[in-house]
């Protein structure tokens, strides 16, 4: 697609590093990664690191990484705004020069009075141009000055077109001579975007919808600089469970914390695409699909509210497709667990086995790895509540019982169930009791799969010493 100046599709995603990746941030990038793809534009990352206070190098390697183990790599070098400071300074003196922007040497303590009369007047507060007045050259002996833009809209509203919401409709007044340049020579996030959106020749602008009236200030920059004005796309707010925008109070809200709990970036990325956008009622996509079918068209205007049960059905789907290879691989990087040196005295044969006997059942790879632990080291804990409403009297009898059954058995799923229904049959004990008592003695818990596979996982002499382990509990 070219739109309407014939430039090919440019988007960018502007990270501020002082945080981990969010969720509704990746959703942010990846809108903009997959509509780079699907118009064969490119995408670009941009640094916005002037807030030195906050900002920190290890934050921007945390979204960085956050980034790339999602799919989201950038087309070119990824700029940062901390290198531009000069540049940013130099623009402001030219708007000041060209008389549209303003030294204003009002000091915090009168614009801290002002806002306060304002607020007790139950006014919002606006700066009341008062520098506005001043001849550029003045410098007022050296006291320190911001510069502010000079806003000047002559209708009572400011409209302009969303792509998502469509005309968006500001009162004029409530857009004041905002601060391009601090004192301090540090630069404000609605000057500097502009800057750097143009430099970068950004055609479209994809953001959260918190940025919605930041962009009536951002447009007047375009006109007073004289520079084509991009598309807006604003997204849609990710909403908590409460109907509240999604905050840490609702749960993980980093990238980094879905990765450690065992998500594939695959499937989140799935989940999170489909949040707010839909491509008539597929669940499920193959990153090939997400670039044919994504458009701006499809983006909901409302609010999208997470879902967390969603989010695991996407993933345990995505789970289920893996190897065991990927299984591995992706437990050793994400979660950070050797899996195979933990359990080292298995053979692959037997990991391969417990982990088929897991993964149509598990909603993360986390609790792939909890469970598979729990096959491989003898139990730590007996679930006897559980046990006691079953089959209590009994218990210890079976068991010796079922001990010696299996003492000259081959031992192989499928002898080994043959063997307990026999058992069954002749003392007439429900079959479902004893692969309950039977999962209670190799893991400590009633419930899970099946448990002649994990017996035959496990081998006769482990499965002895499990049975007489439990039976000394009793
Ligand atoms: N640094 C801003 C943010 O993280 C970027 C906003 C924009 O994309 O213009 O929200």
């Amino acid at each position: 697609m070219k739109i309407q100046n014939n430039s090919p599709v440019r988007v960018r995603f502007a990270p501020s590093p002082t945080g981990h990746l969010h969720i509704g941030s990746l959703r942010t990038a990846l809108f903009n990664w997959l509509f780079a793809r699907h118009y064969k534009g490119a995408f670009l990352i941009r640094i916005e690191d002037t807030d030195f206070v906050r900002s920190t190098k290890e934050y921007e390697a945390s979204l960085m990484e956050s980034l790339k183990w999602s799919g989201i790599v950038t087309d070119d070098l990824v700029m940062h705004q901390s290198a531009r400071l000069d540049i940013y300074k130099k623009v402001a003196d030219d708007l000041v020069s060209a008389g549209k922007a303003y030294k204003c040497f009002c000091t915090q303590e009168e614009l801290q009075k002002k806002r306060e009369r304002a607020e007790a007047a139950g006014k919002n507060y606006q700066y009341d141009r008062t520098c506005r007045k001043f001849e550029h050259s003045v410098d007022h002996e050296g006291k320190p000055y911001v510069i502010r833009f000079k806003v000047v809209i002559d209708t009572p509203e400011f409209i302009f077109e969303d792509k998502i919401k469509g005309a968006v409709s500001i009162p004029s007044e409530q857009i004041d001579d905002y601060v391009i340049l601090r004192s301090d020579g540090t630069v404000t996030y609605n000057f500097a975007v502009v800057i750097d959106d143009q430099e970068m020749q950004i055609t479209h602008i994809i953001r959260g919808e918190e940025h919605l009236f930041n962009t009536p200030k951002q447009i007047l920059l375009y006109q007073a600089l004289g520079h084509s004005i991009p598309i807006f796309a604003h997204i849609p707010l990710i909403l908590g469970p409460s109907g509240q925008k999604l905050s840490k109070r609702d749960g993980a809200t980093s990238v980094v914390e879905y990765k450690k709990e065992g998500y594939l970036s695959s499937a989140l990325c799935n989940y999170l695409v489909r949040l707010g956008w839909a491509h008539g009622d597929q669940e499920i996509f193959s990153q090939e699909e997400m670039i044919e079918y994504f458009s701006l068209d499809h983006i909901h205007a409302s609010g999208a509210k997470f879902d967390i049960e969603k989010l695991k059905w996407v993933n345990a789907s995505y789970i289920k497709k893996l190897t065991v290879e990927e299984i591995l691989n992706i437990i050793k990087n994400d979660l950070e667990k050797d899996l195979k040196a933990i359990t080292s005295d298995w053979t692959d044969v037997q990991r391969a086995a417990c982990i088929a006997l897991y993964q149509d059942r598990v909603a993360t790879l986390k609790e792939l790895y909890d469970y598979i632990l729990k096959v491989y080291f003898l139990p730590v804990a007996y679930d006897w509540e559980n046990l006691k409403k079953l089959i209590a009297k009994d218990a210890v009898i079976i068991l010796q019982l079922l001990q010696q059954e299996f003492g000259n058995l081959e031992f192989e799923k499928n002898k080994i169930q043959e063997k307990v229904k026999a058992f069954c049959k002749l003392n007439d004990y429900k079959m479902s009791d004893i692969t309950q008592l039977l999962r209670f003695a190799m893991i400590g818990a009633v419930s899970g799969p099946s448990v002649f596979e994990m017996m035959a996982i496990l081998g006769k002499q482990e499965v002895q010493k499990r049975i007489s382990m439990v039976i000394a509990e009793m």
